[in-house]
């Protein structure tokens, strides 16, 4: 896969080939030292934000302005870099006030790597009243050493007073086609494979990432197989597929938790006892906002799978998502025998991410999932 090896030197800036305004606007200011202290990210989710956020961290936390292969890129690269920090709101209804405390009080410490830090926050929407008044002022003048990326769907969505102190930078929506495009340049894996992890993941950069990973695919190998046995399962088989799946999805946390302990004892001579404890405290939260997203990204492949159904009973040609696994999906598209059911099945996943979103524990979410979409399968409607 010589496309894959290719990547090695290349830089996250020069890879975000789905946003060539973005990636040209974001290469002067990096090149000119002319960035920001602060960065607003709009756009559709899919469009990269997320991929251009750690490529601009990326040229930034280089001494070389990103040049892809030094250590400190690479890091950056793996996402293990200490002075490159992705929060996301901890809670159901958005940011909690002592995430954003905490957040405040590293911003003034020292980078423990580098010369600067980069602080992303997702889903900048999520900063409600008390929690953006918090960040305000850090916002309006953060330490020179240290950058700002909020990442957001619309400026209509966010607080004004954050948006008026952010530089905005829109992103264009792209075609899942052109996503894949995107993951086959940057994988060397066949299209149809880019094709299905685009439709998992989301943006180009996340598919790379799972098509990368290996207990990623597994906890989608999980649920795929927990559908498949549905037509035939009785309870105690749905209770199982449920449990497996959980499982499955807290497979990948393993790796998470032992790069965060590698990092930690490396770093430990360095850091006080209040910032191991910070950085402790931290590595916990990352490790369920992670699990949170490993939820979406399985439920995601239900619902790839049955939209895949559902077009098929629709008749419309072409190939499912998921080519892989195409027995499947004509097995699940002959059990749902008509688009009425297959959209019951869908609205069962729909159902299951909001159970998650209301902080439903996963297990419980999967096996209502899993017991509807049966429904679905076995009760003619
Ligand atoms: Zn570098």
């Amino acid at each position: 896969m010589p496309p894959a090896a290719d990547n090695q030197g290349r830089s996250l800036l020069e890879q975000l080939d789905t946003q060539p305004r973005v990636r040209a606007y974001l290469q002067r200011a990096v090149e000119s030292h002319r960035t920001s202290h602060a960065y607003l990210f709009l756009g559709a989710p899919g469009s990269g934000k997320l991929d251009a956020a750690w490529a601009l961290a990326q040229s930034l936390i280089c001494e070389n302005g990103g040049c892809g292969a030094c250590e400190a890129c690479v890091r950056v690269a793996r996402r293990t870099h200490p002075d490159v920090r992705l929060l996301t709101p901890e809670s159901a209804t958005g940011y909690l006030i002592a995430q954003i405390r905490d957040l405040i009080e590293e911003v003034s410490l020292a980078p423990v790597r580098a010369s600067r830090k980069v602080y992303i926050l997702d889903r900048a929407d999520q900063l409600r009243a008390n929690t953006a008044n918090a960040l305000l002022k850090t916002l309006e003048e953060p330490p020179a050493n240290v950058t700002f990326i909020l990442l957001g769907t619309s400026a209509d969505t966010i607080l004004p007073t954050i948006v008026s102190r952010c530089q905005c930078v829109p992103f264009r929506l792209i075609s899942p086609e052109a996503a894949s495009q995107a993951v086959m340049r940057a994988t060397g894996l066949p299209l149809e494979r880019c094709r299905m992890a685009v439709a998992v993941a989301g943006s180009p950069g996340r598919a790379t990432e799972f098509l990368k990973s290996v207990s990623r695919p597994e906890a989608r190998r999980a649920m795929l197989h927990a559908l498949d046995a549905l037509a035939h399962a009785d309870e105690a088989d749905v209770l199982n597929e449920a449990k497996a799946v959980t499982l499955a999805v807290k497979a990948p946390l393993a790796e998470v938790k032992s790069t965060q302990e590698a990092i930690l004892k490396r770093d430990e001579e360095f850091l006080s006892r209040g910032a191991l404890k910070q950085i402790e405290d931290r590595n916990k939260r990352e490790l369920t906002a992670r699990e949170r997203s490993g939820i979406m990204e399985v439920l995601a492949c239900a619902r790839s799978l049955v939209r895949d159904a559902l077009v098929q009973l629709e008749g419309i040609p072409g190939e499912p998502v998921n080519a892989d696994v195409e027995d499947i999906v004509a097995r699940l598209a002959t059990g749902l025998a008509s688009p009425v059911r297959a959209l019951h099945a869908l609205e069962a996943v729909t159902a299951a991410e909001r159970a998650i979103q209301r902080n439903v524990t996963p297990q419980l979410a999967f096996e209502v999932m899993l017991f509807d979409i049966r429904k679905a399968l076995t009760c003619p409607s």
